[in-house]
């Protein structure tokens, strides 16, 4: 029986495919701009200006800045720079980072964003914006802070290093699987999350075998699409926790961190989660565990698989687990201290998560 619920669509424009940045121009035309600041992290800058070459004199400049969960300090100087060169929009170009400070100039100024993903961490696809100041980070939804265009182009995530595609797209995976478990969970999310675990979950070994496969790129972008569009319309319980409090409290990378905790988060909502483990177990090709078959993805993958490696310290396990938990949240199985810690426990060591336990539970 389809249970009842509420779906609200969001104003998207996807363009998709391999080229797609060639369309650039003309986006930047339909929505009527004359001068766009384009933004990127100083690893990209090259990337960055490129782009603006191609966007000729509608380009007012390039800011290369971008940085990891916005901090305030960038995004005033973003926002002074787009005043003084009179930009009427921004195009970013980069992953969560570049287009976080786009939508950071969007919050206050009311640009519109046309965004460029260049990883799969989803963010063009959400309303939610981040700002980062004195180590808080504050988040929050906005529909103004929402990407009009997002051209995915797989061609542009060709230079993205097999170890950060990895993560990146393990990142995206778990986005949808806790769309799949969501309180606010919708049938079209569901099948959104269940396509778009299963086309990473495929493409994520060819990408890292050779990352100059555009067909294995474009399939990847596209589960990272799909996993964005869930991240947009759920609300994320636990492992999403879990990876804000390690990544805010410890400053671990975030891509990795979501690798690492994924499966262990998994596993514990698992025996409260049934339709979400047969949708994952469907997924990644009709397996027992979903859990255990995302570890072992993670391992095929190269990428890490332990807190430990990432550089957190034993001790800091009961801190993290008391943050945790300390306020509540919706989440599929009830969230207790002990429960948590062993998780982390887990986690930080790498060991092979928590085995389903629904049928003993029964
Ligand atoms: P990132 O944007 O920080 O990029 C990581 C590094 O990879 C950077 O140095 C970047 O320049 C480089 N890079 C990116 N694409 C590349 C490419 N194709 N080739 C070579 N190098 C490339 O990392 P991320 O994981 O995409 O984003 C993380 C940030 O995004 C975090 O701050 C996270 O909180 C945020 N985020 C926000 C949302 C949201 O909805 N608001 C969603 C997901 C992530």
């Amino acid at each position: 029986m389809i249970r009842p619920f509420t779906y609200q669509a969001l104003p998207m424009r996807v363009i998709f495919g391999a080229g797609a940045l060639a369309e650039l121009p003309d986006e930047v035309d339909r929505l009527g701009l004359e001068r766009v600041l384009v933004l990127c992290s100083p690893e990209q800058e090259a990337t960055g200006q490129q782009v603006a070459a191609a966007l000729g004199k509608k380009a007012a400049g390039v800011l290369a800045e971008a940085r990891m969960h916005v901090p305030v300090e960038v995004a005033h100087r973003a926002r002074q720079l787009a005043a003084e060169l009179g930009a009427d929009g921004c195009v970013a170009v980069g992953g969560g980072s570049a287009v976080g400070l786009g939508k950071a100039i969007a919050l206050e100024r009311a640009l519109p964003v046309i965004a460029v993903p260049t990883t799969y961490a989803g963010s063009e696809m959400t309303p939610v914006w981040g700002l980062t100041e004195g180590g808080q980070k504050r988040t929050g939804r906005d529909v103004r802070v929402l990407p009009r265009s997002v051209l995915y182009d797989p061609e542009m995530t060709l230079t993205l290093p097999a170890q950060l595609s990895a993560t990146s797209g393990m990142n995206a995976i778990a986005h949808a699987v806790e769309g799949l478990y969501a309180p606010d969970a919708t049938p079209i999310v569901s099948l959104m999350a269940e396509e778009g675990t299963r086309a990473l979950a495929a493409a994520l070994p060819r990408v890292v075998a050779d990352g100059a496969d555009l067909e294995a790129r474009g399939e990847a972008q596209y589960g990272a699409w799909l996993c964005g569009a869930v991240l947009a319309a759920t609300t994320m319980s636990l492992h999403h926790k879990l990876c804000h409090t390690l990544g805010g409290t410890l400053d671990l990378p975030h891509a990795a961190t979501h690798t690492v905790v994924l499966p262990h988060a998994l596993a514990y909502n698992q025996p409260a989660a049934p339709g979400a483990v047969t949708a994952l177990a469907r997924a990644l090709g009709g397996v027992p565990d979903p859990a255990r078959a995302l570890w072992e993805l993670a391992g095929r993958l190269g990428a890490p698989r332990s807190l430990a490696e990432l550089g957190m310290a034993e001790d800091d396990i009961p801190r993290i687990t008391d943050l945790a938990v300390a306020n509540p949240y919706a989440n599929p199985r009830p969230v207790t201290h002990d429960g948590i810690e062993t998780l982390l426990r887990a986690a930080w060591a790498g060991e092979a998560p928590a085995a389903l336990r629904r049928q003993e539970e029964r």
